[in-house]
């Protein structure tokens, strides 16, 4: 057991002093408050936060980073920056994947995220119409373990190119041949998985499903799938509704919006993650939320691809109903994710404090995504502080010119609005410490 004591600590609705956090041989947390003992690590000047959780991530998009950015045959856009991905898929041999995953979940780790959900549906070597051998998936894992960052692997099923469509090119390196076959991998992965967790002596990677979206698959495989995910106890990811063009397909070949084809295929939003929801309709999106689900937003990425914002509910600030995710990569800043979660609302309703909690409190809503609502998605013990969850921490400098006129009062607001993730002085990651930047 070792005791850490920082100046200040997040304890889930404001920082306080003389918080004292005691973090157990199994890499969780055994108690917070006023302990009484005399520190093993007194952290002077740092902040204590629960690790941000990324709940969205494709690793190796970092590849683009900085590409694209030109635009010689007029504007692009989602499409014309696809066909630049499937270009990089097309190219990545096992060693530059594995190279951009563990540079990618470095760099995470570096900007204060501790876990990171990674939806995985790259699966495979070759472009092949076949290609069966799923050597990219393990290929994650070892990188996650190798940047120390703790990883969901949600494992992606993909099926067809487009509504109706077989896949084509570089997407054949996604293949998923059939629900019976993902389950199957599904297995060796948990084999693995369980194997690397032994190796660390703690449960620093686990599975979620996933279907890649209604482009992807079709309803009856989406059932398929999410109803054995339930069985099993796994949380379950879908991208929705991020482009007007994956509404017009889906309602075009089956009369519905996706939004609205998801809930009536399911029944239900249990455990469920909808990534965008950027063109979902309001009212779409309330029944999702009253139904279970969490929507994760990617402000960094939407905002990069030009897909638009989307319309957040006013009425429902639980704590755990959003998360974030870093999606494509093109940057990793779950502070700058929080704050453009909060500025596209005020941009788009010409208003402040879009999303606000019940005392108007902005920066809590914020935090709570990018924390609690992450693990939540996830399911992981994570996002507070708080004894039985994971030692999951970001140590924030508290000397940083960037947060100079601090007060515990102002702190989280002045993180979030006012500085980068260069305020992150360190992460730990299951009681284990790593650099920050
Ligand atoms: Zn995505």
């Amino acid at each position: 057991m070792r005791v850490l004591e920082a100046d200040l600590t997040w304890t889930g609705n404001r920082f306080e002093s003389g918080v004292q956090v005691a973090v157990g041989e199994d890499g969780r947390i055994a108690a917070v408050g006023a302990l009484g003992r005399t520190p093993d690590a007194r952290l002077a000047g740092r902040a204590l936060l629960p690790g941000f959780v990324t709940a969205h991530s494709h690793a190796f998009q970092r590849g683009l980073r900085g590409r694209g950015e030109t635009f010689p045959r007029g504007s692009g856009s989602f499409w014309t920056w696809r066909e630049a991905m499937y270009d990089l898929v097309s190219r990545l041999d096992a060693a530059t994947f594995r190279a951009l995953c563990v540079q990618t979940f470095r760099e995470m780790r570096a900007a204060g995220v501790t876990a990171v959900g990674e939806f995985h549906y790259f699966h495979h070597r070759e472009e092949s119409p076949d290609a069966a051998d799923y050597e990219f998936d393990e290929l994650v894992l070892a990188a996650a373990a190798e940047a120390g960052l703790r990883i969901v692997l949600i494992q992606s099923y993909y099926h067809t190119g487009a509504v109706g469509q077989p896949l084509e090119g570089a997407q054949r390196r996604f293949r998923s041949p059939s629900p019976k076959v993902y389950w199957e991998q599904m297995e060796r992965l948990a084999g693995l998985i369980d194997d690397s967790n032994r190796q660390h002596g703690q449960g620093r990677q686990s599975l979620a499903a996933s279907v890649h979206s209604l482009r992807a698959a079709g309803p009856d495989d989406l059932a398929a799938i999410y109803d054995e995910a339930r069985r099993r106890d796994l949380p379950f990811h879908i991208h929705v509704e991020e482009q007007q063009r994956e509404i017009e397909d889906v309602l075009a070949y089956y009369g519905q919006r996706p939004m609205a084809l998801l809930l009536e295929t399911l029944g239900t939003a249990t455990d469920l993650t909808a990534i965008h929801c950027t063109h979902t309709d309001g009212e779409e999106m309330e029944r999702f939320l009253a139904a279970g689900g969490t929507v994760c937003f990617c402000p960094l990425t939407e905002g990069n691809l030009g897909d638009g914002i989307p319309a957040a509910p006013r009425s429902h600030p639980t704590s755990g109903a959003f998360c974030l995710g870093s999606d494509s990569n093109a940057r990793i800043s779950p502070i700058e994710e929080m704050r453009w979660l909060e500025y596209g609302q005020r941009l788009a309703t010409e208003s402040r404090g879009a999303l606000r909690n019940e005392e108007g409190n902005v920066a809590k809503l914020l935090l709570d995504a990018a924390t609690l609502g992450g693990a939540k998605s996830l399911g992981i013990d994570a996002g507070r502080i708080a004894p039985g969850l994971w030692a999951d921490f970001a140590a924030l400098d508290l000397g940083s010119p960037m947060l100079a006129g601090w007060t515990p009062e102002t702190l989280l607001e002045a993180v979030i609005f006012g500085a980068t993730e260069g305020v992150v002085a360190a992460t730990c990651v299951g009681g284990e410490w790593g650099e920050g930047r």
